[in-house]
């Protein structure tokens, strides 16, 4: 039996029919740019979300973008990021015109602490992104003390995160504002990109509302520069359709990860991902530490098995981030990291035979017995 890392079909299968009625409903009118069904989405899920503002935008990179370039900070202020995430959150803040300045992970958690992002700030400090990676919200309460006293704007990155819970709140929640994915493999993933960013202040949010489309409120009167970063009323059409899921996907792909704990919990060689008190994870991805992580994964290939290594080289090491000066050694949990994580597959409906397939060939690898 092989095992994919990801499999979409299943998830669209079950759902086909009320996705169909849902797209029915946008061709029946032919509105497709924003209207009732986005105004909808937005409504919904800053409910999930437990956010007063949300607005939806065309991928997950722009609901990082948008909102740090309405922060409208003077060229070259710095934004603190985590070298170990996925390349858009730098990318997000380069783009804005500002400059990102990285910074370390806790090696358990693989998040962003008030300790790996203190070192770091400065008086030009404007705002601090921290990831949620994985599917586990960071310890915000000592992120937020730190960014109060400091002045600077909290940005949560969520996309992998939604519906992920902590003691301060729900992902997107808690900073000043989150951003969150669509793309098709994240929890709530739609039939194309769309993103969405939460607020909890109608400022920044006005702003990128007008952003969104070209800086205005009123059509040709423009009172910034803006872009087309709008959300198609489709793919908040199938949002919509599944967000009434999300919770049992989310639980479904919480079994397979208490799953992979049991089955795995007395192998050595690797740890498993953990969960931090009073947090509850929505894995994203199921994510272990491995001895000789290339050697297994090129063993689980072999096998039919699918795995995803995220991230294989930290951001202040990337080519195009040179002239910022980073040196190798210089984030040293990031870089041991990006050497021995490897994640397996964890998608809702992979199911338990599958799961112990995978955990099996683990075990397998490292030498130990089959349960
Ligand atoms: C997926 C992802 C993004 C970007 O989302 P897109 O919709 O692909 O643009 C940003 N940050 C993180 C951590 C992500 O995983």
């Amino acid at each position: 039996m092989s095992v994919t890392f990801f499999d979409l079909v299943d998830q669209y299968v079950s759902i086909a029919d009320e996705v169909h009625e849902a797209i029915g409903r946008v061709l029946s009118t032919q509105t497709f740019i924003m209207g009732p069904e986005v105004a909808a989405l937005e409504e919904e899920l800053g409910q999930y979300v437990g956010a007063d503002h949300a607005v939806a935008v065309a991928s997950g990179t722009d609901a990082l973008l948008l909102p740090l370039k309405a922060l409208e900070a003077d060229p070259g202020a710095e934004v603190i990021i985590p070298a170990f995430t996925f390349f858009a959150t730098a990318g997000a803040v380069w783009n804005a015109g500002l400059r990102p300045v990285f910074c370390d992970v806790d090696p358990r958690t693989y998040n962003v602490t008030a300790e790996t992002i203190a070192p770091h700030v400065t008086e030009r400090t404007v705002a601090i992104v921290p990831v949620h990676l994985y599917g586990q919200m960071a310890e915000m309460s000592g992120i937020m003390e730190l960014a109060r006293a400091h002045g600077a704007f909290v940005l949560e990155d969520c996309a992998q995160s939604i519906g992920a819970d902590s003691p301060e709140g729900r992902a997107g929640s808690v900073g000043d504002a989150g951003s969150f994915s669509f793309f098709p493999t994240k929890n709530l993933g739609g039939f194309g990109d769309g993103g969405l960013t939460t607020f909890s202040d109608s400022l920044v949010a006005d702003r990128v509302r007008k952003m969104r489309v070209h800086g205005g409120k009123k059509m040709y009167h423009h009172e910034m520069v803006g872009t087309n970063s709008r959300l198609d009323a489709l793919q908040a059409a199938v949002l919509r359709v599944k967000l009434h899921h999300l919770d049992e996907w989310i639980q479904a792909r919480r079994g397979n990860a208490d799953r992979y704990a049991d089955l795995l919990a007395d192998v050595g060689e690797i740890s498993l991902p953990f969960v931090a008190d009073g947090h509850t994870h929505a894995y994203n991805q199921f994510t272990i530490r491995a001895e000789r992580r290339d050697e297994l994964r090129a063993f689980l290939t072999e096998r039919g098995i699918g795995s995803g290594v995220y991230y294989p080289l930290g951001l202040h090491l990337q080519d195009c981030f040179s002239s910022l000066g980073y040196r190798p050694g210089d984030l040293p949990v990031t870089e041991s990291l990006t050497s021995d994580v490897l994640s397996l597959p964890i998608f809702p409906e992979l199911g338990e035979e599958r799961v112990s397939r995978v955990a099996e060939a683990v075990r397998e690898f490292y030498g130990y017995s089959s349960e």
